[in-house]
């Protein structure tokens, strides 16, 4: 359904152009879950926004090719951009108050939608909202339809953007970080949610975030980034099992502390992601990697299929002879 290949997403800064994704290469099918996980700033957002083709003002595509059931995002004139948007693909954002319109009723935004995308009528607009809005959970929904998003609690505004995210059936999901905002219990809920409706309708997701529980919990498949590049993509279980990748590995030894906030997981790894201006040549976890030789200084690893593994891809040179190169997302995809 998604074929992501080679994407390079640049930002123009006043010190110079940036790159904050490179040689990001990952597929996804109808149905499944893809969990984009890594530090902040690894460039899970931006591979996100680049996906939606809604980066900032300063940043474009530079390469590579986003395809999405047989159109490349990439290239595609942003009127019918505008159509996929909202309508085959929605965005579930982490914070729904910046993504919900203040002004307007709870109804009257998510009608807005339905109006566009389904063409109903008002009444009927008006009908369907209040059918979201119980299927999210919401109580009360013919009243809370009439309500404006600051009445809502957090964990309520989450469900109305879910709502709205869901209100035209999109054949895929990008959430970004969507329960990072909320408490523990409500995260719970909302992530039950997401994956319950995404198998009732079959929605293909993209899921955002830094937190391996969450991962375990919704995942099909992960791939995990670093430094705006993937460094290793598996199926959930061979990630948590059989982690290749020296990061990956790392990422994986914070697991047992689930306890232990979110920011301080990576303690156990020393140093912090490079500067996007700075970026190390070589391998790019070189700086930070127990185990780097002397060719990681230098030569940048390419993403890997490991020989026997089924869509197993890893980025390092520990596993250039288990590797078959050739056979790389990267390279079939390009
Ligand atoms: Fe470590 Fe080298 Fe592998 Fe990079 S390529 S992760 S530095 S072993
Ligand atoms: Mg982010």
């Amino acid at each position: 359904m998604l074929q992501v290949g080679n994407l390079k997403t640049e930002f123009r800064t006043d010190q110079g152009t940036v790159t904050a994704v490179d040689e990001v290469s990952f597929r996804l099918a109808a149905g499944e879950t893809l969990c984009l996980v890594g530090e902040s700033g690894s460039g899970k957002s931006v591979t996100a926004l680049s996906i939606m083709g809604l980066l900032a003002d300063n940043g474009r595509v530079a390469h590579g090719s986003i395809l999405f059931e047989d159109q490349d995002l990439v290239t595609l004139p942003e009127r019918q951009l505008r159509g996929i948007r909202g309508n085959s693909i929605a965005m579930i954002f982490q914070e729904p108050m910046t993504s919900l319109n203040p002004v307007l009723t709870i109804g009257d935004q998510l009608s807005e939608t339905v109006i566009l995308h389904l063409g109903l009528s008002r009444a009927q607009a008006r009908e369907r909202v209040i059918e979201l809005l119980a299927k999210v959970g919401i109580p009360r929904p013919e009243e809370i339809v009439d309500d404006y998003p600051h009445r809502l609690s957090g964990g309520m505004r989450q469900r109305a953007m879910i709502a709205m995210a869901l209100s035209c059936a999109p054949k895929l999901i990008i959430a970004d970080e969507p329960t990072t905002a909320l408490d523990v219990t409500i995260q719970a809920q909302i992530l039950k949610l997401i994956r319950d409706l995404s198998a009732e309708t079959g929605t293909a997701m993209i899921l955002i975030t830094h937190d391996l529980g969450v991962v375990a919990e919704m995942a099909d498949r992960v791939a995990v980034m670093y430094a705006g590049q993937v460094v290793e993509e598996a199926d959930v279980f061979t990630l948590f099992d059989e982690p290749k990748h020296p990061y990956t590995i790392a990422l994986m030894r914070s697991v047992p502390h689930i306890s232990t906030p979110a920011g301080d997981r990576l303690a156990s790894i020393s140093g912090s992601v490079p500067s996007l201006l700075q970026m190390p040549t070589g391998c790019r976890f070189h700086e930070r990697c127990p185990h780097a030789m002397d060719r990681c200084r230098d030569d940048r690893p390419e993403l890997l299929q490991l020989s026997g593994q089924n869509r197993h891809t890893v980025r390092c040179w520990l596993y250039d002879d288990a590797a078959q190169p050739g056979t790389t997302d990267a390279k079939v995809l390009a």
